[in-house]
This record gives structure tokens, sequence and C-alpha cells, in this order.
């Protein structure tokens, strides 16, 4: 298990559209300005194999297929991000999936409901696994 995950840690990927339409350094600059630490950091392609691993829970779903195959489709950036309620504070920051609150990161870059920029966890414990689905624990910084 990472260390201090307890309530002050979340795990993002700017998705592939983000990164084609040349969005990832706005991206991080809000990230960073609204108080985020990035604490690991790597640009990586999905398998068809891991994209199916990372989105499990959704498999069955109608939109599941469509999901996986824009996951792979170019590389990701996966962040872990240290902040005090880290999980609930990015899922603000970045918006919602429909219907994006005015100036959250998916309202500014967001270009469908699947290509929607960028993906946080929504619970501490989805934190962790998904820290874990891409980061060893050496790859994690502890200022
Ligand atoms: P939120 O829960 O805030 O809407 P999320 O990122 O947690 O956002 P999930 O429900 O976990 O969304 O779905 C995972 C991803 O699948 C979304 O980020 C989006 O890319 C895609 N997705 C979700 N719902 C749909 C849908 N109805 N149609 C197409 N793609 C979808
Ligand atoms: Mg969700």
């Amino acid at each position: 298990m990472l260390r201090c995950m307890a309530n002050n840690r979340t795990l993002t990927m700017i998705k592939p559209d983000a990164i084609a339409q040349g969005n990832v350094g706005p991206i991080i600059k809000k990230i960073t300005n609204s108080g985020f630490k990035i604490v690991a950091l790597k640009l990586t392609q999905l398998s068809p194999e891991r994209a199916a691993e990372f989105y499990a829970v959704h498999k069955g779903k109608k939109f599941y297929e469509e999901l996986v195959t824009f996951m792979i489709s170019g590389p990701v950036i996966a962040a872990v991000l240290e902040k005090k309620n880290a999980v609930d504070d990015f899922r603000a920051l970045i918006g919602t999936t429909v219907d994006a609150a005015q100036g959250t990161i998916r309202n500014l870059y967001a270009s469908s409901v699947t290509k929607n920029a960028i993906h946080g966890s929504d619970s501490n414990e989805n934190a962790v696994i998904e820290s874990e689905f891409y980061f060893n624990k050496d790859e994690i910084i502890d200022y």
C-alpha cells in the first residue's frame, strides 16, 4: 500500500484527446495553480489489456468499447497529485462528464462525453488502486 494515501492523494490521467490537441500545458498549469503538487508523472501508452483492466468496472456498459478504443488511441499522461482532500477537490476541478461546470478542465477542454480530456479518481480507495496501476513505490516522490 502506498504511504499517506488517507485523504491527500489522487490519480489523474490526461487523456489522448487532450494530448493530441496540445492542451497538456494549460491543464497542468491549472492543476498546479489549484494547489495540487505532482508527486509522480509519466507519459505512457496503454495496451488494450491494460485499458480493459483500468476500466474493468465499466465492462458491459454501452460506452465501454468506445471508451477503451479511445483510451488506446494515443498516449496518456498519468500523475499522482497531492493536496488535502485531493480526491474531492480534484473532481471539482475537472468537472463532471456531462454538463461540466463553467471553468472546469472538462468544460474548457472536453470535446465529447467520451473524449473528456482528463480522469480523476472517484474515491480514496480507487486513488490507491489506480496509483499502483501506474507507479511503483519508488516512482512516487516524498517532498
Ligand atoms: P463522472 O463520474 O464525473 O461523470 P468519470 O470520469 O468518473 O466522470 P466514469 O463514469 O468513471 O466517469 O466513466 C469513465 C469514462 O468513460 C468517462 O470519463 C468518459 O470518458 C467515459 N464515459 C462515461 N460515461 C459515458 C457515456 N455515457 N458515454 C460515453 N462515454 C462515457
Ligand atoms: Mg464516474
